[in-house]
């Protein structure tokens, strides 16, 4: 089962990525954690990657490609819900390429709409936590200890791509390069469109209930 959430930066794609490859037992493989990853551990993949974050541009695509496809062939059950992967028109030719290749095929693109304006004032917002991930934002969702994550105790960071700055360049080449996968999914028929607004609890379960209406349709 292969699930791909599209959505702009500071939809939820992390936080309901999260969840649902729990509620439904699918491997969460998220493009920007690993480059996050590979930056901590001050890989070559990392140093390559993080010019390109920093301004809040994307990662060329060879290095992006390779990254991702390596790691769903690696993978074992093939069930997965890909979190900012694909983001552009090349990236999601080659995915179908892969699939194709292993006659596999993407099963639904959620894609969580989200108003620009609500966009910027979460990204500008936002905490997570250095251990566990967890999302938090300083006006909406603060954590009870500043600083500190509420489920783990882990330290919180803001993400140095969060500035006003930064996120408004991710929001541009999100609009660019990213969107035509809407149109690009909705004429595969497999695109559900989310309302991303509300709480997250609201928003999961949007979701499930949409995947499961989906796979009961067909
Ligand atoms: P994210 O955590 O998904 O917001 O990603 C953080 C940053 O990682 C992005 O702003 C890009 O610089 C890079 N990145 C993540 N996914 C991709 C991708 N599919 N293609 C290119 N760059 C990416």
């Amino acid at each position: 089962m292969y699930i791909i959430l599209l959505g702009a930066p500071g939809a939820g794609k992390g936080t309901q990525a999260a969840i649902i490859s729990d509620k439904i037992n699918l491997e969460h493989v998220a493009t920007g954690d690993l480059f996050r990853q590979a930056l901590e551990q001050g890989t070559g993949l990392g140093n390559k990657a993080r010019s390109f974050m920093d301004k809040g541009l994307l990662v060329p695509d060879e290095i992006t490609i390779e990254l991702v496809l390596g790691k769903l062939s690696s993978a074992e059950g093939g069930r997965f819900v890909l979190d900012g992967f694909p983001r552009n028109l090349k990236q999601a030719k080659a995915l179908d390429e892969a699939l194709a290749k292993q006659s596999r095929d993407i099963d639904k693109v959620v894609y969580i709409m989200v108003p620009e304006d609500v966009l910027l004032k979460r990204l500008a917002g936002r905490w997570i936590c250095r251990s566990c991930q967890a999302p938090y934002h300083s006006v909406d969702s603060p954590p009870k200890v500043e600083g500190r994550c509420d489920r783990c105790g882990g330290e919180l960071y803001q993400r140095p791509d969060d500035t006003v700055e930064t996120a408004r360049k991710r929001l541009e080449v999100y609009f660019a390069e990213t969107a035509p996968l809407i149109d690009y999914y909705a004429r595969t028929g497999k695109l559900v469109e989310i309302d991303g607004e509300g709480g997250v609890d609201e928003v999961s379960q949007r979701i499930l209930v949409a995947l499961s209406q989906e796979s009961r349709a067909e």
